[in-house]
């Protein structure tokens, strides 16, 4: 069948995550101590072009705002979080959370990608002091599932494909998943890769399990969702975009029908969420990074092309909605 082949070709995605990351640190776009334990030979990588450093800076602290407001919003309800991140590949945001002034409030994280990917994630944990001393611990950090998992007090690192019905997916995640706390879903560049079918039928996953938790656990039933993706592909830049990728053997079952801006806050609002918002890239660059900053970066490396660099940004949305119980008082002022 051609699904092992495409799946690597899905899997390779990560890698040139992980490495545009890597990228932005070393020109001093973003500051993580921790990507480099994630990336072999992370000194000798060349670094990426101008472009993807800008856009990269700009995906990271766009949702790095939607974050830090998340964890002001369950502050003022005062109560700890949880957050999942579907197809964290070598994200590296747990450790940024809990290295940092929000890390009390965080109960738990999840990380879910594919097999392939967590064990190799475990791995890289396992090597790096800098990694494991964060998690706790040498006792309370516990390998499992033939290496595939890996769990610590606040982490959970599992293994499984987002494709599978999301009862078996909440099933790995049940144990250590509360419904009793608000919790926020991190979709970073992944649901493109899934069909649409599969997108939805997760989210909605996800919905059932907090509306049963509060109803019979009294749960707080307060879900996030952040979802960073391709969008605009239609048009004759974003066909090229696509083109490229399906080059590399990489399949875009999301990018059927290609997200549009009106799609984008459906992807949250279909499943009942209160509120749902989105921006591009473009959008975020121009009104919502600061100008400080905004100047800081414009004198790390020389770029021309600034049209090419809007046309770019505008082609990769930020969407973020949350879900209140319909017997909510709290304020939906997540934005
Ligand atoms: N979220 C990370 C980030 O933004 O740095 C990684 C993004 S990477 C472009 C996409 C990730 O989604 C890869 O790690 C890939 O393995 C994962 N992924 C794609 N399809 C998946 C599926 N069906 N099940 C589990 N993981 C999947």
């Amino acid at each position: 069948s051609a699904r092992p082949d495409t799946d690597g070709a899905v899997r390779l995605t990560d890698t040139d995550a992980a490495l545009a990351r890597l990228s932005a640190v070393h020109k001093h776009y973003l500051t993580d101590p921790f990507i480099r334990h994630f990336v072999p030979r992370a000194h000798l990588q060349p670094p990426r072009p101008p472009l993807i450093n800008i856009g990269t800076y700009v995906r990271s602290e766009g949702i790095d705002k939607l974050v830090e407001a998340w964890f002001s919003f369950t502050e003022q309800e005062g109560t700890q979080c949880q957050v999942v991140s579907l197809g964290a590949g070598s994200d590296t945001r747990f450790w940024r959370i809990s290295t940092g002034p929000r890390k009390d409030l965080l109960r738990a994280y999840f990380e879910i990608d594919f097999a392939e990917i967590t064990t190799k994630k475990a791995m890289a944990i396992r090597k790096s002091k800098e990694l494991s001393v964060v998690l706790g611990k040498p006792e309370d950090i516990k390998i499992a599932n033939g290496g595939t998992s890996l769990h610590a007090p606040k982490y959970h690192l599992l293994a499984g494909d987002l494709r599978q019905p999301p009862s078996d997916l909440l099933a790995l995640l049940e144990p250590h998943l509360s419904p009793m706390y608000p919790t926020l879903l991190l979709f970073e560049c992944v649901l493109v890769y899934i069909s649409p079918q599969a997108s939805s039928a997760l989210i909605q996953g996800f919905v059932d399990f907090f509306e049963r938790g509060a109803a019979v656990q009294g749960g707080h039933g307060v879900l996030g969702g952040i979802v960073y993706e391709m969008y605009g592909l239609e048009d004759s830049f974003g066909k090229v975009m696509k083109s490229n990728l399906m080059a590399r053997n990489v399949s875009l079952p999301g990018a059927d029908p290609y997200p549009t801006q009106a799609s984008l806050s459906t992807r949250f609002l279909q499943h009942g969420f209160t509120i749902a918002k989105a921006l591009t890239l473009r959008d975020i660059r121009r009104s919502y990074v600061d100008p400080a900053e905004q100047e800081r970066i414009s004198h790390l490396e020389m770029l021309d092309e600034i049209e090419e660099l809007e046309l770019v940004l505008g082609h990769y949305a930020i969407t973020w909605g949350v879900k209140l119980p319909a017997s909510a008082t709290i304020k939906a002022d997540w934005a």
